[in-house]
């Protein structure tokens, strides 16, 4: 689904990527983890082109991101640590848009999908809201909601849960979790380690701009090799 392969990204002098490289199968969820600053950000942001790489080989789905941009791009769905909805568009309106608008479906078909992801994401009732009638946790649910709206192949997640309310994080966490239950490919930033450890599939820990592990969560929760992750870990548990 997603192969990487020696990717640099600089800012500047910065370099914030170095030598990246990693592969995600078909189905798989992924959890990146790290500290601040590592670059994971950045990552998920060159996956789906907000970034542009500096060398490497970046492959959605066999599609080289940099020769036909565009068409990789479209196959990946990314939902923010803030809530980018569309103010003054209701929850309906904010999940219809882009599938009209970029993909050219029609409205009919569109609302019924749309009709299903807000049952899905327990958000049924709050489809003609605004989403500043709505709390944190909602919002978030919506914004995945409208990212599943373009039916993408691949759900990116940057800190999902990571400005809300400590009481609202479980019902984002649990619909991302049913999602992996479904078998949708993810790559999932976050600093929620039990759930990294529940959900996952793999986990990569990254250090100033270096993947320095991708393996198994049990390789990296309960017998950590690198003395790096140890201390991150007992900085964030
Ligand atoms: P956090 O856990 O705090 O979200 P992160 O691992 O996501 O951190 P990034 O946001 O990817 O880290 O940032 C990696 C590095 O790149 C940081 O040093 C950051 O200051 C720098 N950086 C990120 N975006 C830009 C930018 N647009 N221009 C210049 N530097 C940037
Ligand atoms: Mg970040």
């Amino acid at each position: 689904m997603i192969k990487a392969k020696n990717i640099y990204k600089n800012f500047g002098e910065l370099e914030v990527l170095k030598d990246v490289s990693f592969e995600v199968q078909q189905g798989e969820v992924i959890s990146i983890i790290g500290p601040s600053g590592s670059g994971k950000s950045t990552l998920l942001r060159s996956l789906i082109g907000l970034e542009e790489i500096n060398s490497g080989e970046l492959f959605i789905e066999g599609i080289s991101v940099l020769k036909s941009g565009k068409k990789a791009y479209e196959k990946m769905g990314m939902v923010f640590q803030g809530f980018n909805l569309f103010p003054h568009k209701t929850v309906m309106g904010n999940l219809i848009e882009a599938p009209i608008v970029v993909k050219g479906e029609k409205k009919k078909k569109v609302k019924n999908r749309a009709e299903k992801l807000l049952k899905k994401v327990g958000l049924y009732d709050k489809k003609d809201a605004y989403p500043a009638q709505l709390s944190g946790g909602q919002k978030q649910r919506v914004a995945i909601a409208r990212a599943l709206a373009m039916e993408p192949d691949i759900m990116l997640f940057d800190e999902p849960t990571s400005s809300l309310d400590p009481e609202l994080v479980g019902e984002v966490l649990t619909v991302i979790r049913d999602l992996a239950d479904e078998n949708i490919t993810m790559l999932i930033v976050t600093h929620e380690m039990g759930f990294a450890r529940d959900v996952s599939d793999r986990v990569i820990f990254m250090d100033h701009g270096r993947i320095i592990s991708d393996t198994v969560p049990e390789k990296i929760f309960v017998n950590p090799e690198s003395e790096r992750i140890q201390n991150f870990l007992t900085k964030i548990l």
